[in-house]
């Protein structure tokens, strides 16, 4: 008999920072911790993770984190999580190798931390809390779900799978452990809900197969290639297929792909030596035009796309594309990257003739459909339903599926970020509780993070630009030296020719009786010029863009400084 408290920090509501917590009797289980790629609008942000401060605030009750499997969106955000919290990771054997990987790509030393390889045969135990694993379906290796057995059943976490079972060892379900899960009490599930909306789990990559053989058999030349890094499974398909027709393979990335090269390392992606090759950059000797070649082309969201772009353009230092050349695209646009994905395919359809694109009709999602769920709930039979991983739509599918199985709304737990889950006993309260979550903007590394503040003047700057005011002035003297000078970027009204000379002669004034009071500093009239400018700009051209004071107090400079200041003085003239 136990208290169990079960919420999201991410990943309920969105696609992307998955990041579940089980409580049970106090003891915190995490269950993944992923980043989420920004919106097209949130500039400079190269990712976006759960803020964790409810974890920090009681990290003496975390027992550790539990992966599903290594795909960013469910790992990305361990960096930044071990750094506040110490805690224990659980993983199988590849997930490991890329947490590994993404450790040693933030400068943090894999010693300093507790990383356990685990597998579907161990058990781990906590007091009254049992942890297991069994093996799923995925577009990565080794991809599990976690069982954890409390005196009440067992909750079971189950994200990121399809049951397809065309696949190679080692991305099988174990089905036979589902159903022993099921033999005894389930409390709830935790199933994923971004595949609701296909129907079936009929489809599978057969028809890709059978085309890419064809293109194969049907192609004297070289192939190009493009897939995300993300899906193993299906890379793994192409090159079986092409060491079958006794072509090179040569695997190309942006950066290091951390996936794709993790997998060649440890013996995840299997190729032959005697077909693997590398790539030497273009120059007068070398073209890399070799007719049995296959090169594939990964990256993650848009990056295939720009790596062909280039390519096309002849900016690339590997690959020139020719009209001999045949191009297989497999990586349908994820949302926010449809634009240069269609900017791409125009492009190759103008230079290059022969352009296989592969959509999502052919190729199978990665992501438990309608049957899938209803197949996991008729394995496992829980009490309770609590849809997870997914926009609303998606859950709101989710949810129907369940009704469509008999299930009635207090069966089925609808849940946002930071919103729980109680059960006393076996049994759902009615009151829920509200915990604090938010997100936290990254750049760069996983070090340092962006307030909304600086996304704020990010999108200003990209929407509205800016106008730039140089104030040359000597605080001692209590003068201006010279008449201010304004300066705009990216922003232009039609009456600029009006608002200029009237934002220099504000700026002036405010200067002046600036030095009329004593004792006020620099910071205020800055401060003073930003709002006044900005009440002027607004009124007369009806746009917000940034204001930025330039102030140089020549007071504060040596003599060197000085001269610096009146040549940059006189260049500013020029302009
Ligand atoms: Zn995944």
């Amino acid at each position: 008999m136990s208290k169990i408290r079960i919420m999201g920090l991410g990943g309920i509501g969105e696609n992307g920072k998955n990041m579940y917590v089980v409580e049970v009797d106090d003891r915190i289980f995490i269950l993944d911790a992923g980043l989420k790629y920004p919106d097209v609008d949130m500039y400079g942000v190269d990712a976006v993770i759960p803020d964790i401060s409810y974890l920090v605030e009681n990290k003496d009750r975390v027992e550790g984190i539990f992966l599903s499997h290594g795909h960013e969106d469910h790992i990305g955000a361990i960096p930044y999580l071990l750094r506040k919290i110490p805690t224990r990771v659980f993983g199988t054997h590849f997930t490991i190798c890329l947490v590994e990987n993404l450790l040693q790509d933030n400068k943090m030393n894999i010693k300093d931390y507790h990383l356990y390889r685990i597998n579907e045969n161990k058990t781990l135990t906590f007091n009254n809390v049992t942890i297991n694993f069994f093996n799923l379906t995925h577009s990565l290796p080794e991809t599990v779900g976690i069982s954890i057995s409390t005196p009440d059943g067992a909750i079971v976490y189950a994200t990121d799978f399809n049951f397809n079972t065309s696949n190679e060892v080692r991305y099988l379900t174990s089905f036979d452990k589902i159903t022993d899960i099921g033999k005894k009490k389930v409390l709830a599930v935790m199933a994923e809900s971004v595949g609701t909306s296909s129907l079936g789990r009929i489809a599978n990559d057969t028809l890709l197969e059978y085309n890419f053989k064809e293109i194969l058999s049907r192609t004297k030349m070289r192939i190009i290639v493009a897939a995300y890094s993300t899906d193993l499974s299906r890379i793994q398909k192409i090159i079986n297929l092409a060491v079958q027709h006794g072509k090179k393979i040569a695997i190309i990335g942006q950066k290091a792909e951390r996936i794709i090269d993790v997998a060649v390392k440890s013996n995840y992606l299997a190729i032959p030596d005697a077909s693997f090759t590398s790539l030497k950059y273009i120059d007068d000797t070398n073209t890399n035009l070799q007719n049995d070649l296959v090169v594939i082309v990964t990256g993650v969201r848009n990056e295939p796309y720009s790596m062909l772009v280039r390519m096309v353009k002849k900016e690339d230092r590997l690959i020139h594309l020719t009209e001999d050349d045949s191009v297989v695209v497999m990586c349908p646009p994820v949302p926010g990257t449809e634009k240069q994905a269609l900017n791409c395919l125009n492009l190759l359809s103008r230079y290059n003739a022969s352009v296989t694109n592969f959509g999502k009709d052919v190729l199978t999602s990665a992501h438990a459909s309608r049957e899938d769920l209803r197949l996991l709930y008729a394995m496992l039979k829980p009490s309770y339903l609590i849809p997870i991983k997914g926009e609303y739509r998606h859950m709101y599918e989710h949810a129907e599926i369940a009704r469509s199985l008999g299930y009635n709304d207090k069966q089925i737990i609808q849940l946002e970020n930071g919103l729980t889950a109680n059960f006393v006993d076996g049994v759902l309260m009615p009151e829920q509780d509200r915990e604090f979550v938010g997100h936290i903007f990254v750049d760069g590394t996983l070090t340092g993070s962006i307030n909304e503040q600086v996304i704020h003047d990010r999108e200003t700057l990209a929407e509205e630009g800016a106008i730039l005011i140089y104030i040359t002035m000597n605080s001692a003297e209590r003068k201006l030296l010279e008449q201010p000078k304004v300066l705009t970027k990216g922003f232009c009204s039609s009456n600029q020719s009006d608002f200029i000379p009237k934002l220099t002669e504000l700026v002036e004034r405010l200067v002046t009786t600036y030095f009329n009071h004593r004792g006020i500093d620099e910071s205020v009239l800055e401060n003073q010029i930003t709002t006044e400018a900005n009440r002027l700009v607004a009124k007369m051209t009806k746009n917000t863009p940034i204001v930025i004071p330039v102030i140089t107090n020549v007071t504060k400079l040596s003599v060197e400084e000085k001269k610096t200041v009146q040549r940059i003085s006189e260049k500013k003239d020029k302009e």
